[in-house]
């Protein structure tokens, strides 16, 4: 038997069958209905927790408390110095309870632990450099031409209320995210959680009270997004919406704020493109470009699902890929061995095996995986192992449709010129890789794709001061660098005459 974790106590009562409250204005509560929905742990298809169904009337108190504490509480008008120390000691508090944070991701999402541990960097570097930021907000004196003696200079200053809705792929890393620039701005922030995975909100919600965040400046509303989320994006007491998740959900979020003109910023899917010249260096190629598209299960918004592999290495790439693919450990993510886990839901693991059907029928061959898995443990789990499609053709709808599982589409090319055509030949713009030991190859395909990350060599690295977002649609807005911190701000021009 695989040797697996034990629950700590700091997280039992948030995976033993408890009913956790959400977060409004300071105090945990339960939903106005009294309505619960079940999340699951997707390893084993057993209970962890009864969270509040959040509807309409939850938000409605949610974004008044949030309203309150931005238009009369201390958080707007509070020194940045002040912002920043209690930012800080938030990232104290992660720092220090992460591998606990880790383990209660695992258990919520399934994602492998060795996964979750590797987020300790980013998660708590996100939330220092977005404290850090609190202090280097600046406008700008501008030069104009009127005549006479007038001055101009710009303050920036927060958007306001923020509703911020996250998906379940790397839960307590998305809620630092969006939470970490929206209050660092100054805003505050009504927060919903992925239904599959809220368990990590809830605690980094009460981690910030201990921090001295003062009630209302974030505000967590558990429940679904047909329900708490649309009424999040409606909200007329909502100043802007920072959303990460499907492109069709990023579409009914922007119909549903154009209600009331609120900003959006949208962080979507992909189908982003990875490419392999016949130069590369195969040994980094090889498993560079399998976990580009398997890591996390798949589960990953930039995952490098289109592999586009030069004809002249074609053979030995897709051998030696398959070869490292079997090799895969698939389980429980709380086996410290595992490298791929389960898919976060039932929902998810119908849809990724339709995939192989869809792939099967229109004509791809499978070099590997391509079932679910039901052997022994894997049974009552959600556990599909990593797929390769072969013999792909750009216009199959593995080729163009986000699948959301450990599924790659492997396609061959002959040239530079019709690799660059087939690789954006896609709606969406987020991710995209090129392996090449050739400088020159190399820059211009970085040139020449349409997306918002290239990643040259290596895949998939993410680091708190550097943008990242999509073109098309993909989203739009970055998140992450100081650009982030604009999402949430307005610029405000001050014109002064003086005599
Ligand atoms: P996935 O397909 O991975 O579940 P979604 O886009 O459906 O991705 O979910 C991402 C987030 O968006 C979740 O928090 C979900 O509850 C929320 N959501 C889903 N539908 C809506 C909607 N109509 N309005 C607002 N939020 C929504
Ligand atoms: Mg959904």
């Amino acid at each position: 038997m695989p040797q697996e974790l034990t629950v700590p106590s700091t997280i039992a009562r948030f995976v033993t069958g408890a009913s956790p409250s959400m977060l409004i204005d300071g105090a945990f509560v339960p939903a106005v209905s009294g309505e619960t929905f079940d999340t699951l742990n997707p390893a084993t298809g057993g209970l962890l927790a009864r969270l509040p169904a959040a509807d309409a009337p939850d938000v409605d108190r949610a974004v008044a408390a949030a309203r309150r504490a931005f238009d009369s509480g201390p958080w707007a008008t509070m020194k940045p110095y002040d912002r920043q120390r209690i930012m800080m000691r938030f990232a104290d508090l992660v720092e220090a309870r992460h591998e606990d944070l880790a383990i209660l991701d695992t258990l919520d999402m399934g994602a492998p632990i060795q996964r979750m541990r590797g987020n300790l960097r980013r998660a708590v570097g996100m939330a220092r450099f977005y404290a850090g930021l609190t202090t280097a907000l600046r406008g700008e004196t501008i030069a104009n031409s009127i005549p006479g003696d007038f001055h101009t200079h710009t303050l920036r200053e927060p958007v306001g209320v923020v509703g911020a809705i996250i998906p379940w792929n790397n839960p307590h890393i998305a809620f630092i995210w969006k939470v970490g620039a929206a209050i660092a701005a100054g805003c505050t922030v009504v927060l919903k959680p992925a239904e599959e995975a809220s368990l990590s909100a809830l605690w980094l919600g009460e981690m910030l009270l201990e921090a001295g965040l003062p009630n209302g400046v974030v505000n967590v509303v558990t429940g679904f997004g047909e329900t708490a989320g649309a009424a999040l994006s409606v909200h007329p007491g909502v100043d802007k919406i920072a959303f990460t998740g499907s492109t069709a959900t990023g579409q009914a979020i922007v119909h549903a704020a154009a209600n009331t003109l609120k900003r959006v910023s949208l962080e979507l899917g992909g189908k982003s493109p990875n490419i392999v010249f016949n130069d590369a260096d195969l040994d980094l190629a090889v498993p560079g470009a399998a976990m580009a598209a398997f890591t996390n299960s798949g589960q990953v918004c930039s995952a490098g699902t289109r592999l586009f592999v030069e004809r002249g290495i074609y053979d030995e790439f897709v051998a030696a890929m398959t070869s490292y693919t079997r090799s895969l450990t698939v389980g429980n993510g709380l086996d410290g061995d595992t490298q791929l886990g389960p898919v976060v839901s039932q929902t998810q693991l119908e849809r990724v095996t339709n995939y192989f059907e869809i792939g099967r029928a229109e004509g791809a061959a499978i070099a590997s995986g391509g079932k679910r898995l039901t052997d022994g443990d894997y049974a009552s789990g959600y556990f599909v192992p990593p797929t390769i499609f072969t013999d792909v053709h750009n216009e199959m709808r593995i080729a163009k449709e986000e699948i959301f599982g450990p599924v790659v589409s492997v396609m061959a090319f002959d040239d530079y010129e019709s690799v660059i055509r087939l690789a954006n030949a896609s709606p969406f713009g987020l991710g995209g890789g090129v392996w090449t030991n050739d400088l020159n190859q190399a820059t211009r395909t970085v040139s020449a794709l349409r997306t918002g990350t290239v990643w040259v060599n290596c895949y998939g690295q993410m680091d708190p001061a550097v943008p990242f977002g999509g073109y098309r649609m993909s989203g739009y807005g970055r998140e992450g660098g100081v650009e982030h911190l604009d999402e949430f701000l307005e610029t405000k021009a001050v014109w002064t005459q003086t005599h």
